[in-house]
């Protein structure tokens, strides 16, 4: 079996600069909101999560939302919920954290069912993106990197549930 060992591709203080960058930002412009609700997207948007919503100053409430894609289906883009928010989030400012825009598939799903519980407001944040993966155009009003199109981990993300805890952000290539 060939060893896998990720080589680095966005090192531990770009993203934290960049999660600083990105939470000045929503602070600015959520200023005056009473509460805004951060949609977690689990597993991978764990950690970028936990970092952005300790950068932030407003008023700002926790959630999360867990979904899976079939990803080796032919019909792609199916997603399923697999667990769903604790909060009614009518009438409430939200904004979904995501770890990764892929194909834009799961992301479109999730805004398109928030979107029908009536939210004041409904925006997402993803740390990376794979733009010349995009099959579905889904707005990002914040984005932290646009990436190639490689498998990466570490940050939250996984290769086969290994990974996530690494500091970085990294490319999975197995070994000769
Ligand atoms: P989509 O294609 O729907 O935008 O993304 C589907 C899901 O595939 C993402 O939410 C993420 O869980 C996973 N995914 C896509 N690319 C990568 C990657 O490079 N690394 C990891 N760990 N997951 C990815």
């Amino acid at each position: 079996m060939s060893e896998v060992r990720p080589t680095v591709l966005i090192d531990e203080a770009t993203i934290a600069a960049k999660v600083a960058e990105l939470a000045a930002q929503i602070d600015r412009d959520y200023a005056g909101v009473d509460e805004l609700i951060l949609v977690g997207v689990l597993k991978g948007a764990f950690i970028f999560l936990a970092d952005l919503s300790r950068k932030l100053t407003i008023p700002r409430a926790v959630d999360f939302i867990a979904l899976s894609t079939y990803a080796n289906s032919t019909t792609t883009g199916a997603v399923r919920m697999i667990m769903d928010l604790r909060r009614n989030i009518e009438g409430k400012h939200v904004l979904v954290v995501e770890d990764i825009v892929d194909t834009g598939h799961t992301l479109a799903y999730l805004m398109k069912n928030l979107a029908t519980r009536q939210p004041a407001s409904l925006a997402c944040c993803a740390l990376v993106r794979k733009a010349e993966r995009t099959e579905v155009e889904v707005p990002l009003r914040y984005l932290g990197f646009d990436i190639p199109n490689v498998w990466v981990v570490g940050y939250g993300l996984d290769w086969a549930e290994r990974f996530r805890t690494l500091p970085y952000i990294g490319v999975v290539t197995p070994e000769a």
